[in-house]
C-alpha cells in the first residue's frame, strides 16, 4: 500500500493505491487543476481511480468531488449523515469549537442552505459504524467518527495508520495535535477520538496540518478528558 498526501491551497487530498485506488477528499473547487495534475502524475496511463472517500461534507473537501467523477467515473464515497449536504451541494453544520474557531467565527459564513460547491450524489453510503474496505480493495476499514460534522468519518488501515479527516487540526504546528476549529457535538467528538486511541494508530494523518504520532496523540487526549 502507498499512502500519498497531496497538498492544496487549504487542506490535502490522500491517494491510496492498493489493489485499487482510493483518493480521500478533494479540497476546494478551485483546487481542481492542481488535484488533477497530481493525480495524472501518480497513476499509470490506464490506470483508473476508483473511489473518492469524502471524510466529510465541508466544501474544502468534496468541493472537486463532482468534476472528478465527471472525469474519471470514480465511485464517490460518504457517510448516511453527510450524505444529503453533499447531495445538496451545501456546507455540513459550522459549529466554532477551538479557541481559534471562536474567534474566526464572526467573518465565517455559516448559511447552512447556501451551495458552496457543486453538488454530488455519493454512489456508496456509509452506513455502519465500521465498514471493511477490503472487498473495495483497500486493506483497511472506514470507521465513523462524528463530531466535527454528523457524517465525518476516518479511515483505519492495516498499516496502522489513521487518516481521521478534521478530526483534529493543525494550524500552528503541523504535528502538534489541536482541537479542529469547528465541532457540532463536543461529546460525539470525544467519542471519535477515543476510537482513535482504541486502534493505537502508528500514524495519524489529518487533513488541516501534517500527522501525528501516536505519543502526541494520546497525550493531548489525556488533556482532554
Ligand atoms: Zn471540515
Amino acid at each position: 500500500m502507498n499512502i500519498i498526501p497531496i497538498k492544496l491551497s487549504m487542506t490535502k487530498a490522500i491517494l491510496i493505491k492498493d489493489q485499487k485506488n482510493l483518493l480521500v477528499d478533494t479540497g476546494n473547487p478551485k483546487d481542481y487543476a492542481t488535484l488533477w495534475h497530481f493525480l495524472d502524475a501518480n497513476l499509470e496511463d490506464g490506470e483508473p481511480l476508483d473511489y473518492i472517500l469524502i471524510t466529510h461534507a465541508h466544501l474544502d473537501h468534496y468541493g472537486c468531488a463532482a468534476a472528478l467523477h465527471d472525469k474519471t467515473g470514480a465511485k464517490v464515497i460518504i457517510h448516511e449523515r453527510d450524505y444529503e449536504t453533499m447531495k445538496l451541494g451545501y456546507n455540513s453544520p459550522i459549529v466554532p469549537f477551538s479557541f481559534t474557531g471562536k474567534l474566526l467565527s464572526p467573518f465565517i459564513k455559516k448559511d447552512p442552505k447556501k451551495i458552496v460547491a457543486n453538488p454530488v450524489e455519493a454512489d456508496i453510503v456509509i452506513k455502519d459504524e465500521e465498514t471493511d474496505l477490503q472487498p473495495f480493495g483497500i486493506a483497511g476499514k472506514v470507521v465513523a467518527t462524528p463530531g466535527h460534522t454528523p457524517g465525518s468519518i476516518s479511515l483505519f488501515l492495516d498499516d496502522q495508520t489513521a487518516i481521521v479527516g478534521d478530526l483534529m487540526m493543525s494550524f500552528f504546528i503541523p504535528e502538534k495535535p489541536e482541537k479542529p476549529l469547528f465541532a457540532y457535538n463536543v461529546d460525539e467528538w470525544k467519542n471519535s477520538l477515543k476510537k482513535v486511541l482504541e486502534f493505537e494508530p502508528k500514524k495519524i494523518i489529518i487533513t488541516h496540518g501534517n500527522f501525528y504520532t501516536y505519543n502526541d496523540f494520546k497525550s493531548f487526549c489525556k488533556k482532554v478528558f
